[in-house]
């Protein structure tokens, strides 16, 4: 079988990993029928330590194909993409088109394989925030509906996709498969112990880990300005690392944001896998926008305080365990007081046991 995966931001690096290593097992069991993976990287995130580091640290087969798209309008990117990866899928003839997620990327991916009648997987399937004013949203649900191949990572998720009537559509296939963030974080979580441990040198442990990114909050300087003195607040009396994405270190130059000379607000620049895990084991709570860390913190047994005013990740919010505070200061205050050192019983498999990649391997192959 021959499959192209088509990644292109920081987030699919990290599950592609996954789904490598799965082919890369599968291959040495069956080689009789080997699985022949093309990797296509449309350039989305390019800086090394939002890309290269990824594939060099978590051993992902090089990409096939380079891209280099990036720094375009959500229009422009998505319609270069489109057209590129159109190229690509033409020459490779594959039998199925692997796509993550609910970015850019993925949307073009998806598009391209459906418009040239090529069987979808989305790896990530049934997502849904319900804000169709974010990006992602809007991605994922194109997505969704172009796919051949539903891969749901929890119950949520198949429900949101039996809602919708995709699992009624001819000759849709939709599987509760896992989550393979967990796959991943399973595997690296023993090698990144004691890993390099720079960017928390100094610092006890205990620190709130905050990392911020999404659009709702970095296209809004009033809102960014918000939440940035509330951290600026929050480091009076804790220690914070805050890896630091390049769209929000580009926002807090544009509003000369940028902390200086606050000794406990930590901000670097974004880390590797390896070096982010050991950032989770040793902090105390977690303070994120993001959807993967939401998952990681509770899988690493830690509170999350979300900054967002809702979250595709409700099982975390349910168990009590992750406090959707918003943007609302009091709210973000309050979270911290509640979760910092809450404890998170992570054996419930809200995310599945580790093996989401084989089974999505499993079904791929037949
Ligand atoms: N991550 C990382 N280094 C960083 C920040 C995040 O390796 O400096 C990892 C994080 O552990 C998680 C993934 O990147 O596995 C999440 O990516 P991001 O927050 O960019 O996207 P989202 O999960 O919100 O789609």
């Amino acid at each position: 079988m021959k499959m192209v995966t088509i990644v292109g931001a920081r987030p699919q690096f990290i599950k592609a990993a996954a789904i490598s290593r799965s082919v890369a097992a599968h291959n040495h069991a069956h080689p009789d029928r080997l699985v022949q993976e093309i990797i296509v990287h449309t350039g989305q995130h390019f800086a090394i330590n939002m890309s290269d580091i990824f594939f060099q640290e978590m051993a992902i087969p090089a990409p096939d194909y380079r891209l280099e798209i990036h720094g375009l309008g959500h229009g422009a990117m998505t319609g270069r993409m489109l057209e590129e990866v159109e190229k690509v899928l033409q020459r490779e003839a594959p039998d199925c088109v692997l796509v993550y997620g609910d970015t850019n990327t993925t949307l073009a991916g998806a598009l391209a394989a459906a418009k040239l009648h090529l069987p979808v997987a989305h790896v990530e399937a049934g997502l849904r925030s319900f804000n169709r004013a974010m990006p992602e949203e809007v991605n994922r649900i194109l997505t969704d509906h172009l796919a051949t191949w539903l891969f749901c990572p929890t119950p949520v998720a198949m429900e949101h996709v039996h809602n919708e009537g995709l699992d009624r559509r001819a000759g849709v296939r939709v599987v509760q498969c896992g989550d393979v963030m967990v796959d991943v974080l399973y595997h690296f979580a023993p090698l990144a112990r004691g890993h390099s441990a720079t960017s928390r040198a100094g610092i006890a442990d205990g620190y709130l880990l905050c990392t911020l990114h999404r659009a709702e909050l970095t296209d809004d300087d009033g809102r960014l300005a918000r939440v940035f003195k509330v951290l600026l607040d929050l480091a009076r009396e804790h220690d914070i690392v805050m890896p630091l994405h390049p769209r929000t270190r580009q926002a807090l130059q544009r509003l000369d944001l940028l902390p200086h000379g606050s000794p406990k607000l930590r901000v670097i620049d974004p880390v590797g896998y390896l070096q982010m895990l050991d950032l989770l084991d040793h902090a105390g709570l977690v303070l994120t926008d993001s959807g993967g860390l939401q998952k990681e913190a509770y899988l690493m047994g830690r509170g999350v305080v979300t900054l967002r005013q809702e979250t595709e990740w409700t099982e975390t919010v349910t168990a009590g365990y992750n406090f959707l505070a918003g943007f609302d200061p009091a709210a973000i205050h309050a979270g911290v007081v509640r979760m910092l050192g809450r404890h998170v019983d992570n054996t419930q498999a809200f995310y599945g046991r580790g093996d989401a990649s084989q089974h999505i391997l499993a079904s791929l192959v037949g």
